[in-house]
């Protein structure tokens, strides 16, 4: 067992927490949306939160930490939803909440430390010079760039923009190592893939440049359909449609709308499906004719409101948010992240929307996808047994719709289910000691972990936890 009182002492000047109810709520994030990760992971705590303000505190910090062999995870807001950035081995939780500063803004790009909120950093840029991210995740009021980058994929604006995963949609990232001289390594290019969505288990990134876009007054916008299959192909076209500037696709299928959304419920009859979208100031004119001729009924416009007091942004009715609305009102309802690859993405979504009619209620995002529109989903599930939730997947699965699994803590069961040789190896450079996040990265804990025997992995220390 370390001894926390000698590292307490050896990183004085730097905020270091220890009290375990606090120490315990660091350690948490958005795990419970899954029953199956709520059972293994409800016991998970660190032994010491600390808190640098700059480059320098996290160096020392995981130069300390090396010499006494404490894991280290890393954490921005805690809003990641598959237990990311929950220490599995106890440890050290690095909060990086308060590495919040914007050092630069220049035309087309910004740069910041990690810990800034999202949202905050679009209003700076905004303000600054009318810019903001080319696109955020729907929790951009409390998540951080940091954890976006290293737990998140993409959002709203991807419609544009693909993900974080294509090339050119992060500039720079700076990376301290976990050495015992710990090294500052400044990544551009195909290097930024060793460390973007690999949950802080390769180096904790503590400078960010990021491109932008211009800033817009978006208008968030609800089109209603009878029929969620109508409400698709709406969105379809609609994501075709070249000259129509918008940031957010969502159709979403009753009754979600309707049970779920409690302060835009005035706004939707039971019954209807919605798309939730966000549309450019100037494109309302010709999304109005568009959507006109394609039979969707505007239930709700921002721009015609009296007020948005206490109405939540488009973008919170969609992505995870939709999950978390139907959460809050059905804790039994869990939720699937789908790919519906195209060009026949629109059929695959009718297939599954036959088979499974209510017990998977749809829900897509319209994304642009290595050049193409096509759709990711997150729909939700009417959750009975983990047997069922396996059946559900592997009937998706067979209809060529693969799943990117979010009840499994690890990145290769998160993802392709397969090792990515990139991140190992840079892991291997960069984290002898694997102290960086334990248990999230497969590869480095059993090499010969074979994916394809359709076992699950359970990481060893969580099994004394469970
Ligand atoms: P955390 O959850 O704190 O961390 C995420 C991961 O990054 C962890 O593995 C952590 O160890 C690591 N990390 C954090 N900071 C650093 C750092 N400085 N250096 C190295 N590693 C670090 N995700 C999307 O991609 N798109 C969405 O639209 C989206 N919508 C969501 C909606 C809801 C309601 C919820 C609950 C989640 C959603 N997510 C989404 C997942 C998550 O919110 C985002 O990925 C978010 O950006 C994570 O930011 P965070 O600051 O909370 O990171």
């Amino acid at each position: 067992m370390p001894d926390y009182q000698l590292i307490k002492k050896e990183l004085e000047g730097i905020a270091v927490e220890d009290n375990p109810a606090l120490v315990r709520q660091k350690s948490r994030d958005f795990y419970w949306y899954s029953p199956i990760l709520k059972a293994q992971l409800d016991n998970v705590t660190a032994d010491l939160v600390v808190t640098p303000k700059t480059e320098e505190e996290v160096i020392r910090t995981l130069k300390v930490a090396y010499a006494h062999d404490v894991p280290v995870t890393p954490r921005g807001s805690g809003t990641g939803n598959y237990g990311q950035a929950m220490p599995l081995s106890g440890g050290i939780v690095l909060n990086l909440a308060a590495m919040n500063k914007v050092k630069q803004i220049h035309p087309g790009r910004v740069i910041c430390e990690p810990g800034i909120v999202i949202a905050e950093l679009d209003r700076q840029t905004k303000a600054h010079s009318g810019q903001e991210l080319r696109f955020h995740p729907s929790t951009a009021q409390t998540a951080t760039i940091g954890g976006f980058i290293a737990g998140g994929s993409g959002g709203v604006g991807s419609i544009t923009w693909g993900g974080l995963r294509d090339i050119g949609n992060i500039l720079r990232l700076r990376v301290v190592t976990m050495e015992a001289e710990p090294r500052v390594l400044d990544l551009t290019g195909w290097d930024l893939t060793k460390v973007s969505h690999a949950y802080g288990t390769n180096g904790i990134i503590t400078e960010i440049e990021m491109p932008l876009a211009p800033a817009y007054d978006w208008v968030d916008v609800l089109v209603g359909y009878d029929d969620f299959m109508d409400s698709v192909r709406f969105s379809d076209a609609l994501a075709k449609c070249n000259g129509i500037l918008v940031k957010e696709i969502a159709p979403i299928a009753a009754p979600i709308p309707f049970e779920y959304f409690a302060r835009h419920k005035p706004y939707i009859r039971q019954g209807q499906s919605i798309v939730a979208l966000m549309i450019a100031p100037h494109a309302m004119d010709p999304f109005l004719a568009f959507t006109s001729q394609q039979k969707g009924e505007i239930t709700f416009r921002s721009d015609k409101v009296e007020s948005m007091k206490g109405i939540p942004h488009a973008y919170e009715l969609a992505w995870n948010h939709t999950t978390l609305r139907a959460i809050k009102v059905d804790p039994t309802i869990t939720y699937l992240q789908v790919q519906y690859p195209g060009p026949d993405h629109v059929a695959k979504v009718q297939k599954m929307v036959e088979i499974f009619g209510d017990e998977v209620p749809g829900h897509l995002e319209f994304i642009r996808f290595d050049g193409q529109i096509q759709c990711s989903g997150l729909p939700l599930v009417r959750y009975t047994s983990e047997a069922r939730l396996e059946e559900i997947i592997r009937i998706h699965q067979d209809h060529g719709c693969p799943i990117f699994n979010p009840h499994r803590y690890t990145l290769e069961e998160g993802g392709m289910k397969q090792t990515d040789t990139v991140q190992l190896a840079f892991k291997k450079e960069t984290d002898p000691k694997g102290l960086l996040n334990p248990g999230k990265m497969i590869a480095w804990d059993n090499p010969n972990f074979d994916f394809a025997a359709g076992q699950n992995y359970l990481f060893p220390g969580l099994a004394a936890l469970m």
